[in-house]
């Protein structure tokens, strides 16, 4: 079904591609612009991704740190915002084809802003994500936070039961990667284990859970440098947390991981409950407007943008975020906040006849990551921080970057409750937190989710599955 122009105003029309940082903060960028805005986005929630490590373990719900898109927008007349994965562009047509559910859609653009980010990269090795799933989005924190919480009840049982093998294995906890998110995720796993949990089983002692951070690199937090990276792993292992370098993990099953390590001998760690948080891809789209554009990609799928953040040929189409490759540019949030902006920027500029304001130079805040209660690092400029500044530091800014004022204000008081307390309030999981990414695996590429609620559909899905 085709939709041209629709918002049927006549006036410049500007679609945007993703509710993330760098689609979000460029619809807001256009809130003045005599401009139709329509934003598609495969998620109905603009997600803080900085965060999702704390739904995974507990602390925030998922409606704070992702609230809905369309309330985000709903004063900003000018822009509309509509549900659907955009599997084509086409540069020649200047369409856009976004499908939600079994309906098919196409948008007609003037100007297009590509910001679709990127998503879990297992380097060739997809098999992996079905034992190790990544954090990328609400479900894999949602799904986590099931299999965290989850391995220790079914420990708690096999302990009772006296099957001490399987407590171990439910009590092992391997996360792969660490960066900013490997090092959040060890850290919160162990607090959860010795300060929240402890109390609460009969037959397992959650303090000696063990909690190893893997890394085929020599170093934690490589992007911070040797000293800050030092300091995170010294905390980490205070923490109780087993922090392995130069190990490359070969192979995940269910219930372990096998590791070669740099002398080239290969061991295993039995562990049920594995975290991926190694590896990026860009966005599938990145391919498709390198094929029509002639721009190159490179091995994370990222696009070559020019200077200006266009497209070779195409300077009505902008291309930021986590998506682009320029510059050695970093995969974080202000870059895709910063472009967002300047492609509004430019748009406005055509609009009103005024000469493009010349490369887009991106502005480095610094970068944080947070390693428990209390602790962090942060390089801001040449200054090198750690401890309790550094934490206070990740603090404040994460809070102005969270949507929302009612939403800052209870995330400051689950935060108060998890740091000064030992509770966590948001532990529920359910069966389908845990078992829809098998579940939609069995299904496979043939199931079509529809709301065409015909009384056969059942069984036709019955069928597929076999
Ligand atoms: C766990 C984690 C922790 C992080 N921590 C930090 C941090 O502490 N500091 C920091 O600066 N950065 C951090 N980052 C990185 C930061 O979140 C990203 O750099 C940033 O989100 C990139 O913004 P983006 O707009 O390019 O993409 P995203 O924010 O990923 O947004 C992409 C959007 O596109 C939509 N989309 C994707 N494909 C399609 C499609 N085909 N059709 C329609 N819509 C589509 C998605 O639904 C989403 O709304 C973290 C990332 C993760 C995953």
């Amino acid at each position: 079904m085709s939709n041209k122009g629709h918002v049927p105003t006549g006036r410049h029309r500007v679609v945007i591609i993703g509710s993330g940082f760098g689609g979000l903060f460029s619809a807001r960028a256009l809130k003045r612009a005599d401009v139709d805005v329509t934003l598609i986005s495969s998620t109905t929630h603009h997600l803080f991704q900085p965060l999702l490590y704390q739904v995974a373990t507990g602390i925030l719900s998922e409606g704070l740190i992702a609230p809905a898109t369309r309330e985000v927008l709903a004063r900003q007349r000018n822009a509309e915002v509509i549900f659907g994965h955009v599997n084509e562009i086409d540069l020649e047509r200047k369409q856009v084809v976004a499908k939600a559910l079994d309906s098919t859609e196409t948008y007609d653009y003037d100007s297009l802003i590509v910001a679709a980010g990127a998503g879990q990269s297992y380097f060739g090795n997809d098999q992996f994500a079905r034992f190790a799933p990544g954090m990328k989005s609400v479900d894999d924190a949602l799904e986590l936070r099931g299999r965290i919480f989850g391995s220790f009840e079914l420990a708690e049982i096999a302990a009772a039961a006296g099957r001490h093998d399987e407590v171990s294995a439910l009590m092992t906890f391997v996360v792969v990667g660490a960066g900013p998110t490997g090092v959040e995720m060890a850290g919160q796993i162990s607090e959860l284990s010795r300060r929240t949990l402890r109390r609460d089983f009969r037959n397992i002692d959650p303090t000696v859970a063990r909690v190893v951070l893997l890394d085929a690199a020599p170093s934690v937090l490589g992007a911070f440098g040797d000293r800050l990276g030092s300091k995170a792993q010294q905390r980490l292992e205070q923490m109780g947390v087993e922090v392995q370098l130069g190990a490359k993990v070969v192979d995940v099953d269910a219930t372990g991981i096998e590791i070669e390590d740099q002398d080239g001998e290969h061991r295993r760690i039995e562990s049920i409950c594995k975290v991926w948080a190694a590896g990026v891809q860009a966005s599938p789209l990145g391919q498709q407007l390198a094929e029509q554009s002639g721009a190159g990609v490179d091995r994370a799928g990222r696009i070559e943008v020019q200077p200006d953040l266009t497209l070779p040929g195409h300077p009505e189409v902008h291309v930021v975020g986590d998506m682009i490759s320029l510059d050695r540019l970093p995969g974080v949030a202000q870059v895709a906040i910063q472009g967002g902006r300047y492609a509004a920027r430019q748009i406005k500029r055509g609009l009103a006849g005024e000469a493009p304001e010349g490369p887009f130079r991106y502005k480095d805040k610094g970068s944080m990551a947070t390693i428990s209660r209390f602790s962090a690092v942060a390089s801001i400029g040449r200054l090198r921080l750690s401890g309790f500044v550094a934490w206070a530091m990740w603090l404040a800014v994460h809070l102005v970057y969270i949507i929302g004022f009612k939403s800052r204000i209870t995330t400051l008081l689950h935060w108060a409750v998890a740091f000064l307390g030992r509770a966590r309030g948001e532990r529920t999981s359910t069966e389908q937190q845990i078992y829809a990414r098998l579940a939609l695996e069995r299904l496979g590429d043939d199931f079509t989710p529809s709301l065409n609620l015909d009384r056969n559909a059942g069984e036709r899905v019955e069928q597929t599955v076999g």
